[in-house]
């Protein structure tokens, strides 16, 4: 029979380290940057940050994936506020939700004030009965219902969740999702639904990059310098196997086959389904339960416009409406002015798809996001589409079922136990922002043997 095992070649090179970093994206560039020469981040792609990149169309950026940063703790603000300086600017967000029954600000539930009087109304009456006659949510579809009531739900929550989810609410589970809901009091969605808030309000410190000058914009300005201080950061290696009992990692690299050989600490921040699907010894029913971890893939489709930029968008704005693909779109210039040319915006479409689904192909993605653009209102006449891009992110978002919880327990016991430990938004499959992945790594390599010994 013949031998598959991928370690039946040998390697071309050798390297070894005190700590081996899988993946530089956000959480392992930071805590690469903490741990300098101790540690090792190998790298797929050829530029690090992971899902923390901008790309260009011309003089046009792109982030990957919309990206406002919002601190979870002072100790993250001190690090990326001493490491980016100046350059970090307030950025308090502005969203905006587009509804059958009008437009209003993002959550819709704090801004009900911004809907038709007979809509604000009826969405009230719901949500004082709701909350009058609690229950335990069974389901997604359920917290929903009981959390706002049948008229919030049906105007915004139901419509963006099937977007956004492309799965039966009710077959999602009624925990995991909480990252994706603010929950006000009755008394605070009253209040909102009176009269406008004031500024300053949910989320209010949000952040954003802005170089004055330099070779690269976006919040990839933040993924850069944490790169900038990795001892050693191998990119184009793909990591292909992992072997705990010997501490060895095998990367595929445009150099050939290298063994990453670790003394002390693995670090994986590869998604959860692969790291355990590269590692000898997982378990097959493990590995094949990791597999179907449901999931949805992100594609961001980037469109560069000629033509005066549109007013009073917001940061970013929701769409419920089933006629154009997107969940929502994100207007790139309000970021940052310079992020297109004088003449001209970027706009970037948020269009999800079960990642076990077919995967549409870039150009009916591109013509369909176009068309929907231009239905939503917002080409001036007169205006170009001069340039369009996909950006994939898969996994994007990861799905809550009952199931998932128990499948994502074990294979973090699996790791933990073979000495690694399983770190970031997909290497723990859960929801987390960038502050708080560069929380996690900070902290992990802060208590690493290698810096305390
Ligand atoms: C649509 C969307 C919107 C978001 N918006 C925000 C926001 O506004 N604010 C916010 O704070 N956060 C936001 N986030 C979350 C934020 O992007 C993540 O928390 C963060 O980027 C995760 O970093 P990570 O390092 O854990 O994962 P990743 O960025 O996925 O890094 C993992 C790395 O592993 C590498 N890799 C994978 N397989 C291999 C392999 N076999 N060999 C070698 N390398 C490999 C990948 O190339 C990647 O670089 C958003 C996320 C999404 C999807």
């Amino acid at each position: 029979m013949l031998n598959t095992s991928p370690w039946v070649a040998r390697a071309d090179r050798e390297v070894e380290s005190e700590v081996l970093i899988l993946g530089g994206g956000l959480a392992g560039l930071a805590a690469g940057s903490l741990l300098g020469h101790r540690a090792t981040v190998v790298e797929a792609q050829e530029r690090p940050g992971g899902l923390v990149r901008t790309e260009r169309i011309g003089d046009y950026w792109f982030d990957r994936v919309i990206h406002l940063l919002y601190f979870s703790h002072p100790d993250v603000e001190n690090r990326v506020r001493a490491l980016l300086g100046d350059v970090l600017q307030p950025c308090p967000p502005d969203a905006r939700v587009e509804t059958a029954r009008g437009a209003t600000r993002f959550p819709v539930q704090l801004n009900l004030n911004g809907l038709p009087a007979e809509v604000r109304a009826a969405c009230l009456e719901d949500l004082r009965s709701a909350h009058e006659r609690p229950v335990a949510p069974d389901n997604y579809e359920e917290l929903l219902l009981s959390a706002f009531g049948r008229t919030l739900c049906e105007l915004f929550f139901f419509p963006y969740n099937r977007k956004l989810w492309r799965r039966p609410l009710s077959s999602l589970s009624a925990s995991g999702f909480h990252w994706n809901l603010t929950r006000p009091s009755v008394a605070e969605i009253e209040r909102g639904a009176n009269a406008p808030r004031p500024t300053g309000g949910y989320n209010a410190r949000g952040w954003y990059p802005r170089p004055a000058r330099g070779d690269w914009r976006g919040m990839e300005v933040l993924s850069r310098a944490l790169a900038g201080r990795v001892g050693d950061l191998r990119l184009r290696h793909v990591v292909t196997a992992v072997d705990p009992n010997t501490r060895t990692v095998r990367t595929r690299s445009p150099e050939g086959v290298t063994d990453f050989h670790y003394t002390r600490d693995c670090l994986s921040t590869l998604p959860l389904p692969t790291i355990v699907s590269l590692c000898a010894q997982a378990p097959a029913a493990l590995v094949e339960e990791c597999r179907d971890l449901p999931r949805n893939r992100v594609r961001s489709v980037a469109l560069a416009v000629r033509g005066p930029r549109p007013r009073d968008t917001g940061h970013w704005r929701y769409y419920t409406r089933e006629d154009v693909p997107f969940t929502r779109l994100v207007f790139m210039t309000e970021f940052d002015p310079d992020m297109a040319p004088a003449d001209g915006w970027g706009v970037l479409a948020e269009v999800l798809e079960p990642s076990e689904g077919p995967r549409a192909s870039d150009e009916s993605l591109v013509a369909d996001v176009r068309r929907g653009v231009a239905e939503v209102g917002l080409l001036a006449p007169g205006s170009r589409i001069v340039g369009s891009s996909v950006y994939t992110s898969d996994p994007g978002y990861v799905v809550f079922t009952d199931a998932t919880r128990e499948t994502t327990a074990e294979a973090t016991r699996f790791l933990t136990s073979r000495g690694i430990t399983p770190l970031g938004r997909y290497g723990t499959w859960t929801y987390s922002s960038m502050s708080q992945v560069m929380e996690e790594a900070f902290a992990w390599a802060a208590e690493s043997p290698a810096l305390t010994a």
